[in-house]
């Protein structure tokens, strides 16, 4: 009888919990994932996924495919499609209209130069003794990044790492509060950071520097991982829209990285698949270094895979160097994946995988195709508008700068000639609309406040912020990219070939299935928000992805 009753009380109790704060603690630990993984493949265009689909294996690519959800239209919705913009917007839920990364560079009016998006003065380099590849903190980023809103959150009790090969594809997805933001350092061969965030490494990535895993790496040549003859999604090894590694004749495997590398300057690894595997191996390297995961709050680990953007603009989408890349990067993730399903089981992680932009087809390879497609010659270009200015107003210092396919004009300049900013603008751009290869010609007035309803305008837009922006904005017609070289491509368009990338979600509260609705790479922020139970960054635009949880 009296047993009865223990156990009458321990249900009733078990009851009550539930109803009050227990439900809201129940929902909290089965629900909230312990870790939060973000994966940025630098360069990834939407179809390299089912290109290279009978390559990959089954636990990298496939798995977050086949047993996660795939968002098979997403895309960013602003231009210019750089490394930069693309990781802060991922990262903030927001344009760069926003969150101010309007570029990898930008020219700053005030001191009359170009600023690199990271540059920070103010700090210093901290893990290698020479250089100022640490010289670098997140401060132009204006809006606060999921990982900034989680630690808040959490009273800062939330970890944030971030590793890549790129200094910007590691300090933009840690935002402000970031534990330890780390990037390759090509002198040293380290990994380093700055004093933005701390005085000293921490002992788990000095110990990690000393592996000196960069040598090993290069130590040997660069071999297809499959036989060659089976890489028939790519055109032949040997093609002219290829680049040259180090002084290699012909564009062909093995890329002899021994004699590339000359033991003082590790950089040739960032054009190697082995620059996404030395990010693999400090991104396992910082799960247990910080021991993420592992605590009652939610951490978050950000990891970018650079490699294959220097890989892409060497080559091509359609280089088998290209091709191996991604199969090598299949490896690689399920590597990372095999062991944060064994160190932690799927449902304690959230993991997703995106791009911060995609890619082109060469140009040249295009237009031997007879498809319309060019080279827009930036430096022809300026000389061009030189010699305009210098015959319409006898100054050529009416324009300050040209980056990013916008011009800046000199606004002290004309105001001191007493000219008209608007005229001069105007007659600007009918001057640039003549040239080969524009398709269009946006002024800051246009851009700032109307409404702008074809695509390519719109996403113009979204990239401007006025107080970095130029006073006009230049759109080359579709396939045509500012470059001298007739090898390998860049990105940065309003294109489709630019803006559709890979979306993939995988682990706790995840359903297996995808989606062709039409979604935005400001949408991924919120969508991790809302997952976590936490406010989305302050910027944010998005809207949460609904249809991928269960
Ligand atoms: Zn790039």
């Amino acid at each position: 009888m009296k047993l009865i009753t223990a156990i009458g009380i321990g249900v009733l109790v078990f009851f009550a919990t539930n109803q009050t704060d227990g439900q809201t603690s129940s929902l909290k630990e089965s629900k909230t994932p312990k870790l939060v993984v973000g994966i940025v493949v630098d360069q990834m265009r939407y179809d390299y996924l089912s290109k290279y689909y009978a390559k990959f294996s089954e636990n990298g690519f496939k798995k977050l495919m086949n047993q996660g959800f795939n968002c098979k239209n997403a895309n960013y919705n602003y231009s210019p499609t750089y490394t930069g913009p693309g990781h802060a917007s991922i990262y903030t839920g927001t344009t760069p209209a926003y969150h101010g990364i309007i570029g990898n560079d930008w020219y700053v009016r005030e001191t009359g130069k170009t600023t690199y998006v990271t540059d920070d003065a103010t700090e210093k380099t901290v893990g290698s003794s020479a250089g100022g590849a640490g010289k670098m903190s997140p401060r132009n980023l204006l809006s606060s990044t999921i990982g900034d809103e989680l630690k808040l959150y959490s009273n800062l009790k939330s970890k944030v790492v971030a590793v890549s090969l790129k200094d910007r594809a590691s300090i933009l997805p840690g935002g402000h509060l970031s534990d330890g933001s780390y990037w390759f350092d090509s002198g040293s061969g380290n990994f380093i950071t700055s004093t933005f965030y701390k005085k000293e490494l921490p002992t788990w990535v000095t110990i990690f520097n000393e592996r000196k895993l960069a040598h090993t790496y290069l130590s040997k040549p660069w071999n297809t991982l499959l036989p060659i003859d089976q890489y028939t999604e790519s055109a032949a090894d040997d093609n002219p829209y290829e680049g040259l590694y180090g002084k290699e004749k012909k564009p062909v495997f093995p890329h002899d990285l021994p004699s590339i590398y000359n033991q003082k300057d590790f950089g040739i690894i960032r054009s190697t698949p082995f620059g996404n595997s030395i990010i693999k191996d400090i991104a396992i390297a910082a799960l247990q270094g910080e021991n993420l995961g592992k605590g009652p709050y939610t951490d978050l680990l950000a990891v970018s895979f650079s490699a294959t953007d220097y890989v892409g603009h060497k080559m091509g989408p359609q280089s088998v160097e290209v091709e191996d890349t991604y199969i090598r990067l299949d490896r690689d993730i399920a590597e990372l994946l095999t062991l944060l399903e064994k160190n932690y089981g799927k449902e304690n992680i959230l993991v997703f995988l995106t791009a911060d932009h995609a890619a082109a087809y060469v140009p040249a390879e295009l237009t031997d195709n007879k498809m319309n497609a060019g080279y827009f010659n930036g430096l022809a270009f300026s000389d061009s508008v030189k010699g305009y200015l210098n015959k319409s107003y006898g100054d050529t210092s009416v324009v300050s700068f040209m980056v990013n396919n916008q011009i800046y004009l000199n606004r002290k300049r004309i105001q001191q000639k007493n000219l008209d900013i608007k005229s001069i603008t105007a007659n600007l751009a009918n001057y640039v609309l003549q040239f080969n290869g524009v398709a269009n010609v946006y002024t800051a007035e246009q851009l700032n406040g109307a409404v702008l309803k074809n695509k390519s305008a719109e996403l113009i837009q979204n990239g401007f912020y006025r107080k970095r922006s130029g006073d006009l904005a230049i759109l080359l017609e579709p396939a045509w990219l500012e470059e001298l070289s007739t090898t390998g491509t860049t990105h940065g368009s309003t294109y489709t070939y630019d803006t559709h990338i890979p979306l993939l979600w995988y682990g706790a509260q995840i359903k297996p299935g995808y989606t062709s609705a039409a979604i935005d790479i400001t949408d991924i922020a919120p969508t991790i928000a809302a997952l976590l139970n936490i406010m989305a960054p302050n910027a944010s635009i998005g809207k949460p992805i609904v249809s991928i949880t269960k």
